[in-house]
């Protein structure tokens, strides 16, 4: 399958999922994922309409950046606090922001460089512990310490569901993503806002936008299986 098809395909169910919820297309925003995409490969993507890519390695996104040109660059995976000086200018939205060390880190580089960063709180619902991401407990503590920041705003929230091979069962867990969502909407931070869900993944994103996700992070959909080789 070409990218252009599975694109494609992937925008027909978009817009179906619009047309039941009553979204506009421009709501639901769609990150290409090129982690392990060869550069030519991003360009051709980008060349096809994608606005948005995502890589969840910081030293791999630098070495491919000049690919993503016309496009906004997503940092999605776990970051460590010794690379984020390397972001300042260079990345539009951080999905994986998920403690207090990485905030403080967050706003001294940004202080420094004079950076305003962009951030979505991972938040690890199914508490499973292999996975990044902050517990609902930790949130609270979180969002009243970027009320203290100046250089990291909150736009949002992300989860990575569990991988199951029916997405259907884990359709409680982007519902209650969307119900913690909802709630924070009203609560009238300073720095945060609610305007992302980062929510869905090649396997079970029709879920998630049925389940009000309005951000979805999508790799292998268009690009096709990962091969990853031993770096
Ligand atoms: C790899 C990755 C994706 C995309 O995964 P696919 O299943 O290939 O669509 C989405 N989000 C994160 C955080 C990822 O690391």
């Amino acid at each position: 399958m070409t990218i252009a098809h599975n694109l494609e395909r992937i925008e027909k169910r978009i817009a179906s999922s619009c047309a039941v919820y009553g979204h506009a297309r421009e709501d639901i925003t769609l990150v290409a994922v090129t982690k392990t995409v060869e550069e030519d490969r991003i360009r051709e993507a980008i060349r096809c309409g994608v606005k948005h890519v995502g890589e969840n390695r910081v030293q791999e996104m630098l070495s491919k950046y000049d690919s993503y040109e016309g496009a906004d660059v997503h940092l999605i995976g776990q970051l460590q606090s010794n690379k984020v000086r390397n972001l300042p200018g260079k990345v539009s939205l951080i999905h994986s922001v998920d403690r207090l060390s990485l905030l403080k880190e967050l706003e001294r580089i940004g202080k420094r460089e004079e950076f305003v960063f962009q951030c979505l709180i991972e938040l690890n619902i199914a508490e499973e512990a292999s996975k990044a991401g902050a517990s609902i407990e930790d949130l609270d503590r979180l969002l009243d310490y970027v009320e203290t920041c100046e250089f990291v705003k909150v736009r949002g929230l992300m989860t990575i569901a569990p991988f199951v091979d029916d997405p259907e069962t884990i359709r409680p867990v982007f519902r209650t993503m969307r119900e913690i969502f909802d709630k924070l909407s009203k609560v009238g931070y300073n720095n945060s806002k609610m305007d992302f869900l980062s929510m869905g993944m090649s396997g079970d994103y029709a879920v998630a936008l049925e389940e009000g996700s309005n951000m979805i992070r999508i790799g292998s959909a268009i690009f096709g299986e990962r091969i990853y080789t031993g770096v």
